[in-house]
């Protein structure tokens, strides 16, 4: 089976998904969108309103910055793979419960596992805190990288803080050309090593 065929074979155990109580007040499920040959993958929360109508991920006004966001940085969203720690849209955009993200992140290690990205880019404290460590902080983490195993992590902020306080704007644009240069980095590192 080639990576396609397994990507699809991952959103069809993905479809119709029941396993937490996320499934109950949603429109689509949001498994994620992009190239599943990005080096760059970004896990942010999880779908709001026009994420939960469209099945796409970081359609809404978020999604207009993180577009932003990567047009800065010389890059499209068809070169990553944009996605979140939770499928479903939870009510009211509460934040995601620990039990929902602890069910639902099985799906998020299968892509990664697929996708094999060069770094793991959290948006938000709830991916820093489910993908990093539970103890990190969005202050003093963003912009910075962290290795974990054989994973490159690139923590920022939520595009969406920068709506709400609009001081970040330039905070957020800079942690994302420090995130460019840490996959160029490492990819040149690699090149030096031989891996692939
Ligand atoms: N906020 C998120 O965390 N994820 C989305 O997909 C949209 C908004
Ligand atoms: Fe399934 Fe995840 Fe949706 Fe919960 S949030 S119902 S685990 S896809």
């Amino acid at each position: 089976m080639d990576k396609t065929q397994q990507y699809n074979e991952l959103l069809k155990s993905i479809d119709g998904c029941k396993k937490c109580r996320l499934c109950e007040g949603r429109n689509n499920i949001v498994p994620g969108d992009g190239s599943i040959n990005a080096q760059v993958v970004f896990v942010g929360e999880g779908p709001g309103k026009d994420e939960d109508l469209q099945g796409k991920p970081f359609v809404g006004q978020a999604g207009k910055f993180l577009s932003e966001l990567l047009a800065g940085i010389g890059m499209s969203r068809e070169d990553v793979f944009i996605t979140n720690v939770v499928k479903c849209r939870p009510p009211n955009n509460r934040d995601p419960q620990e039990d929902e993200i602890e069910t639902c992140i099985p799906y998020l290690r299968e892509q990664i596992k697929l996708i094999k990205p060069k770094v793991i880019c959290t948006l938000g404290k709830h991916a820093l805190k489910t993908m990093i460590s539970k103890e990190l902080n969005i202050s003093p983490s963003h912009g910075k990288l962290f290795k974990k195993g054989s994973f490159h992590f690139f923590a920022h902020y939520h595009p969406a803080a920068a709506l709400y306080n609009p001081n970040l704007r330039s905070v957020i644009q800079h942690d994302f050309v420090l995130m460019k240069a840490a996959v160029e980095k490492i990819l040149k590192e690699e090149e030096g090593t031989g891996i692939e």
